[in-house]
């Protein structure tokens, strides 16, 4: 971190910053230039906020030099560069695609959507057993029901199952059913779920949140880390912006630059991306091409009658026809699938 000092900031000042980087456990190193001082914090910068200095009086501005976030850093040697879900590793070679439906609504649909996904080349089984709906009176999921559905279809079909937990007294139930916890994207703010999460074994995927930044989704990452569990995959999901064409404006680019930052997989949810299902196919393989290593899209029987999110979902001969399209587009870019 850099603190740099008004002009012409009394000594006295300076001297009080000084001091105060001293308490903080950091060693100042103070740079005299012609109109004004710049002191470096020498040390492990990452926990104090920028505002820690800033109220200093004689300060004008304080800059970070370390991103926030240690383990989810490229930086870090313990963070994951692949993550294994029930055996099936996401971050390797090969590009994971978790397909399902929205939520788990009886054994017949998610059997049947289990056995069709597996056949056309998914690795994981997705369905959301307790679901976050912003309208109280909307359907909520079937809850434990749900699990224990999911539990028998990963019987029957041997696919590891990623499904959502919203509360941090959730996670031990969710975790005795499940192989892959996700976090949704209205919790990705939701610390102590992280915290949770962080203290149990089985990996999580992370949703960013809607409004959250490159940097607010890694530091969740590192909540989760930092308490223990470094078996994080992050997932872009779509963001709130002005468009209106879609549910959400899905940021590719968000992607590209997550690689570039963190050694975590990343994957991309194009369904609830875009909110449309005819615009899933060119996303998917977009998502490819931009770096991701692995798909969650949403499946299901017949969308036209499926309680939630059927807009957004691909019918199942729709899902084998994207499978085939998307496996030149792995080899493309060097990845099989
Ligand atoms: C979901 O995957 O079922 C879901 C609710 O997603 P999101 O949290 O991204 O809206
Ligand atoms: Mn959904």
């Amino acid at each position: 971190m850099i603190i740099v000092m008004k002009a012409g900031a009394p000594a006295a000042e300076l001297e009080a910053v000084e001091e105060r980087v001293r308490q903080a456990g950091l060693k100042p190193h103070t740079i005299c230039g012609e109109e004004r001082q710049v002191v470096a914090l020498v040390g492990d910068e990452r926990k104090f906020d920028p505002d820690f200095f800033a109220a200093c009086p004689g300060v004008e501005k304080v800059m970070r030099v370390l991103a926030p976030y240690k383990l989810a850093s490229r930086l870090s040697t313990v963070a994951p560069r692949s993550v294994s879900v029930g055996g099936v590793e996401i971050g390797g070679d090969e590009i994971v695609t978790i397909a399902g439906p929205c939520t788990v609504e009886s054994k017949e649909q998610i059997m049947l959507t289990a056995r069709a996904v597996k056949a056309a080349g998914a690795k994981l089984l997705r369905g959301g057993a307790f679901k976050p709906r912003t309208n109280p009176y909307s359907f909520q999921g079937l809850m434990e029901e749900g699990l224990q559905l999911l539990a028998a279809a990963r019987e029957e079909t041997g696919l590891p199952v990623v499904t959502e937990v919203m509360t941090p007294a959730d996670v031990e139930l969710v975790a005795s059913y499940a192989d892959m916890l996700q976090v949704g994207t209205r919790n990705m703010h939701n610390f102590l779920l992280l915290k949770e999460l962080g203290a149990q074994p089985k990996p999580v995927l992370l949703k960013r949140g809607m409004s959250a930044t490159l940097e607010e989704w890694l530091l969740a990452a590192e909540y989760i880390m930092s308490s223990g569990n470094h078996g994080v995959v992050l997932c872009e999901r779509g963001i709130r912006t002005f468009e209106k064409h879609g549910r959400n404006t899905l940021a590719l680019s968000a992607v590209a630059a997550a690689k570039l930052e963190t050694p975590l997989p990343v994957v991309v949810d194009p369904s609830h991306g875009t909110g449309r299902s005819e615009l899933v196919p060119a996303m998917s393989k977009a998502s490819v091409a931009a770096g991701a290593d692995g798909l969650i899209l949403e499946v299901c029987p017949d969308p036209a009658t499926a309680m939630l999110d059927g807009q957004q979902s691909l019918s199942i001969p729709e899902f084998e026809q994207l499978f085939r399209e998307l496996r030149p587009v792995a080899e493309s870019v060097g990845r099989t699938m």
